[in-house]
């Protein structure tokens, strides 16, 4: 099959590898459609976060979001056969420790996850091994939602487990920094949840353009416009009820404590690079503001089935946040080009 092979910072192949053999409790799917994420941009100039877990990636396969057809299941497989539209909550937990049977797999020390220490969906067929078949992480794809909204539920899900974390409500005004893919799709759950005023931040014009149009209130350049200010001119004072912080950006931490009101909530849904992660908060924001500031990271099965149903529903227009689309071949290009930021979500179509 041909495959984006990753090698390690700045070097992705496009390569015939052997395509992988569905053991008994697997399952091996051809895939419709697979995400590119922040993480494998990340991935892709840095490495590997944890390379003692996942290796140096020589010769990984990454791509985390995806959906497609099942095209073969093992003898022990009952629940799923060929044709199946599927999609995979990525993070498969060892389904034993304190993490997992809390089912917060996600959250498991010894989680695996597909597209990061197993082969992911930039390739034509991906393996969902067994414990993901096992655990629940595979699940069916709504008739009323397409391939490529499967795959950017992964993203849908992990922004919805931010906001529960936030405990967003109507009336609510949230403030999100930064109008990517990321701050889009938090925008549009906020909005969802009955958010009153959903106001965005960043420095690129373009970028807070495409926020006007999914529905955002106000938009503010931050290069040109104090966002401290502009929310505290949109709430008389009072501040935001929720902000997230959906960029890596420690400058942003410190800011989302101003801009919280007294009880808001914040959520840094963004991770630092690594060497800039030691950020100084005022804690005095956090105490005399009584704020619950939360952090949050990927998504639980749940909540990954949750958003997918959310999308069945109809109710959540994800598809404008799709704004390019791509062949395995130009993935390289998509790579390169990423720091230019041009798109929300990129989309490959093997
Ligand atoms: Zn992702
Ligand atoms: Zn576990």
């Amino acid at each position: 099959m041909v495959a984006a092979v990753f090698y390690g910072p700045g070097d992705i192949r496009i390569e015939t590898v052997p395509t992988p053999q569905a053991g008994p409790g697997d399952m091996l799917v051809r895939v419709k459609a697979a995400a590119v994420c922040g993480t494998d941009l990340r991935i892709f100039s840095s490495g590997f976060s944890r390379p003692d877990i996942d290796g140096s990636g020589k010769g990984r396969i990454l791509g985390h979001e995806l959906a497609g057809d099942v095209e073969e299941v093992g003898s022990k497989v009952t629940a799923f056969g060929p044709g199946d539209r599927v999609t995979v909550a990525p993070n498969i937990g060892c389904g034993t420790c304190a993490q997992c049977v809390r089912g917060f797999g996600h959250l498991c020390p010894d989680y695996k996850a597909i597209g990061v220490s197993l082969d992911g969906g930039f390739a034509e067929y991906v393996l969902f091994p067994a414990e993901a078949v096992a655990h629940g992480n595979v699940c069916r794809i709504p008739e009323s939602v397409s391939y490529e909204e499967a795959a950017v539920n992964e993203a849908l899900a992990c922004c919805y487990n931010g906001m529960q974390a936030c405990g967003t409500q109507p009336g609510d005004t949230v403030v999100i920094i930064g109008a990517g893919p990321i701050g889009a799709l938090h925008l549009l759950l906020s909005k969802l949840a009955g958010a009153e005023t959903v106001i965005v931040g960043d420095v690129i014009e373009d970028r807070l353009k495409s926020m006007k149009a999914l529905g955002a209130d106000v938009v503010v350049d931050s290069a040109r416009d104090d966002l401290v200010e502009a929310v505290s001119e949109k709430t008389c004072g009072r501040g935001a009820d929720v902000v997230i912080v959906a960029c890596s950006s420690g400058d942003a931490q410190q800011q989302a404590l101003e801009l919280a009101a007294i009880g808001g909530r914040v959520n840094f849904f963004g991770g630092l690079p690594r060497g800039k992660d030691n950020v100084v908060l005022n804690t005095n924001l956090i105490h005399y503001k009584q704020l619950l500031v939360t952090g949050t990271t990927r998504s639980s099965i749940y909540q990954f089935r949750k958003t997918l149903d959310i999308l069945a529903s109809g109710r959540l227009d994800i598809k404008p946040v799709i704004t390019a689309r791509v062949t395995l071949n130009e993935i390289k290009r998509v790579f390169d080009s990423a720091r230019e930021l041009k798109h929300l979500k990129t989309v490959v179509l093997p």
